[in-house]
Parts: C-alpha cells; structure tokens; sequence
C-alpha cells in the first residue's frame, strides 16, 4: 500500500477512535456527563478535523517538503555524478539545509545520511583524482619529471607544499627530487620504509620556504615499495592532512610506486646503452647520435662547432710501465677533467681507447682554442697518483671549427675527420699541443 494512502488510514482511524472514545472517557470521569447523539457526532466531527489538520501540516506539509528537497538533492547528486560533475556534487552538498542540529530521528537521519553522501563525494572525488594522476604515471618515464608533476598535482588538489623523493640506488636511499624540503629531512626513513605503512607525523621543527617562510605542521611519509625497487614520498602541509587525502596517498602509492620503478629502470638502462662504464662519457655509438643531433641544431640556428679530438700521449708507455690499472685511473680522471671543463650542452664522447671527442655548442675558434688549452694545461699540471706513484700525463688535441653559414646539412664523418687530422699534425709537432685544422 502506498505510504501516504496508509498515513491516510492510520490518521482516519486515530481520529474515529479518539472521536468515540473522547465522550465516553468523559462520562467516566464524571457521571453526570449528558452522553448523547449530539455529543458523539460533535466529538467526531472535532476529531476527524483534527486529523485532516494533522494530515495536511504534517504530510503535505513539512514532511512533505523535507522528503522532497531529500529527493530533489538525490537526484541532483546522481545526475552529477552520472556526468563526472564531481565538484557540483560537492556544491549539492554544502548548500543541502536539512536540520541536522537535534536529535531527534530526523535530524539524525539527515547527518547520517549526509555523512553517507559526503563519502560517495569523496569516494568519486579521489577515484577522479586516481585517474588523472595514473595518467602522469603513464606518461612520464623521467623520475624527476614524474616527480615535479606529482608535485604540482598534489600542491594544487591538496595544498601540498613541501615534497622529497626517494629512491633506491646501489642499495642507498638517495633524494633524487626535493621541493622546498631541505635534502635530508628525516631520520630513520628505511625504518618507515620497511614498515610499508603511510604515516602521519606531527612536527613543528621543520621550517621551509615557500613564498616566505613557513613552519610544517605535519609531515605524511608514503613508503614506495615493489618487489624489486623501494623509495619513498615525503610531503610536508602548514595544516594537518584531512583523511581523504591520507586515503588517497594509499590508494595510489602501489602504481606510484610501480611508476618510479619504470622511472628507474629506464634510466639504468639508458645509462647502460648509452654510457662508457669506465670513464662514464657517452659510448660511442651513442655519442655520435648525440653529435649529429647537436650538428643538426647548429645548422638549424645557425651557430658554429667546435669539433676536438684529444688523445693521450704515449699512453702505451704509460700502461707499460704502471700497469694498465694505472692507466684506466688516468683516462678516467681525463674524462673528468674534461666532463668539468664543458658546458652543459657540449658533449664528451669515448671515441676510440684512450681518445674523447668533445663537441662545444655555439662556440667560435678563439673560445674553442681557450677551452682546448684550458683542458690541455689541467692534465699536464695535474698530479696523477696511483697506488703511491706520481705519474706525468699530457694530452694532445686536434679541433676544428665549424660555421654553419646557412649551409643545411654536413658530413660529420668529415668534420670529425678535419679534427683526427689536427691530431696527427699535434702528435708530430711534439704532443702536448692543441692544434687547428
Ligand atoms: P701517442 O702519443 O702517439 O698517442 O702514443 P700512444 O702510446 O698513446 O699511442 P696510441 O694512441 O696508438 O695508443 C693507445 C694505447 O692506449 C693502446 C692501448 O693499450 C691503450 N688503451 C686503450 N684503451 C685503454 C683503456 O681502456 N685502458 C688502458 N689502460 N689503456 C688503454
Ligand atoms: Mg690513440
Ligand atoms: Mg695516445
């Protein structure tokens, strides 16, 4: 039966009883009470009034109008929710106005049910926020990217404004991104990492400096773990973090995790194919892909290149007579001393056994000639040691220097060519020597 249709009945009924009973419960309390015809039918009528009163204040009246802003929210929410409003949902809620401050069962009702609300809210709120940032991780296989965009994302949804990445390399743990956060920042970090738990801790030592100066209050550890990599998040909030986003960093810290694992092989692996393990310069299969690619640049900008080729001198004596340990110890510190000695855009190849090709971006003959001594003079006044001994070292370099002069394409062989030739010419004048083609 339909529920107004049974209020209906109950009230008829309330009231036709009552409307009886009411005369008679009055000649029971006192006797000389006239019961009549008259008395009965008014007594009805009065009640059966009453009930209509009841029936339209109370049915067609408040509840009536409470129930119905309940469904006209319901269906708000749903519909939103159906289209991914997620933020109208939020909206919906806050200005949703039942009475929520008794205790009575209504009021009751209405917290209970809005608390159960507001968790579909979030619950559609962080599966939005799950997707989109599943979409970073997706798409970004460079940890430091991965991590600066984390932290945009979390600065933005959660007014995150403190951050430090973790990772596991050869074994240690090594800050590999940090924002606002100073480099080490907790102790004990493998403890929580072990844990495998997100903790919350609250602090009020922790200052940083973010559009000024401000004190953390809390600080949310969120360990990364996967079978073959471990790492961690750690982030830093001026207010405490709210459950929703604590909920959040659990449920996304398994694909974040899985995400810098990638992050971190792939640079592994990278370094593997592209990277000489002993002197740590590009190999040179890689190295010449790197050349072409700045050659291409400077054709297209229009800037010069200098092109060197630097080769020890007399490096079979040395290897004879200190042992070619001693040797890979010199090559090693050479490639570091040139690696110290370009720009970030310049490039250091091991092109043969003892020979490095070093490219300078946008780079003229008399700044080439000053950076090709400059390294020339470091390894001769360098104090090669190894195992106690004193070794003297020099080197000679062959460079030449190319001016696009809107020229679209060259031979790099033959450039590398013009520099291996300047060699040859440095190795008869005497070694030691930087020499132009
Ligand atoms: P020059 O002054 O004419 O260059 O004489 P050189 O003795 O250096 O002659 P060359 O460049 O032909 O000799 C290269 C030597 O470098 C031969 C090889 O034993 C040594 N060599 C090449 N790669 C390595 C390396 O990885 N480690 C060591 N220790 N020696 C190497
Ligand atoms: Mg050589
Ligand atoms: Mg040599």
């Amino acid at each position: 039966m339909e529920i107004k249709k049974r209020l209906l009945r109950d009230i008829a009924l309330m009231t036709a009883l009552s409307g009886i009973l009411t005369p008679l419960v009055l000649k029971f309390i006192n006797p000389s009470f006239e019961l009549g015809y008259l008395e009965f039918t008014t007594s009805l009528f009065s009640n059966f009034a009453l009930g209509i009163f009841i029936y339209f204040t109370l049915i067609e009246g408040s509840l009536k109008s409470y129930f119905e802003s309940l469904s006209n929210l319901l269906s708000r929410l749903r519909r939103v929710k159906k289209v991914g409003k997620i933020n109208e949902m939020k909206a919906y809620l806050e200005i949703s106005n039942f009475s929520v401050k008794g205790n009575d069962f209504l009021s009751k009702f209405s917290k209970e049910l809005l608390f159960f609300l507001n968790t579909v809210y979030e619950d559609e709120l962080l599966n939005q926020y799950q997707k989109e940032i599943n979409d970073i991780f997706g798409k970004t296989l460079e940890s430091k990217i991965l991590a600066s965009k984390v932290y945009q994302f979390l600065y933005d949804r959660f007014g995150v404004i403190a951050i430090c990445f973790y990772s596991q390399d050869k074994g240690e743990m090594k800050p590999i991104f940090f924002a606002n956060f100073e480099s080490t920042i907790l102790d004990g970090l493998n403890e929580f990492i072990e844990n495998d738990k997100v903790k919350v801790i609250n602090v009020n030592n922790i200052v940083v400096n973010f559009l000024g100066k401000f004190q953390l209050k809390s600080v949310c550890i969120v360990p990364l773990v996967t079978e073959s990599w471990k790492g961690a998040m750690i982030l830093g909030k001026t207010d405490k973090f709210k459950g929703i986003e604590v909920a959040f960093y659990r449920r996304i810290r398994h694909s974040m995790a899985q995400a810098f694992r990638n992050a971190y092989i792939y640079k592994l692996l990278r370094r593997e194919s592209s990277i000489d393990p002993l002197t740590g310069l590009y190999n040179r299969r890689f190295g010449l892909k790197r050349l072409r690619e700045i050659i291409k640049l400077a054709l297209r900008e229009n800037k010069p290149i200098a092109i060197g080729m630097l080769d020890i001198d007399n490096f079979k004596r040395i290897n004879d007579t200190y042992g070619h340990l001693a040797g890979d110890y010199i090559l090693k510190k050479i490639a570091e001393i040139v690696i110290n000695n370009i720009r970030e855009n310049d490039l250091a190849v091991r092109f043969g056994g003892e020979e490095i090709l070093i490219a300078l971006y946008n780079t003229n003959e008399s700044t080439a000639k000053d950076v090709f001594e400059r390294i020339r003079k470091l390894v001769e006044s360098y104090t090669f040691k190894y195992e106690g001994q004193e070794i003297s070292v020099t080197v000679s370099i062959g460079y030449h220097v190319f001016y696009p002069m809107g020229k679209k394409d060259v031979d790099v062989e033959q450039l590398i060519d013009f520099a291996d030739k300047a060699l040859y010419d440095a190795k008869s004048a005497g070694k030691n020597l930087t020499v132009k083609f």
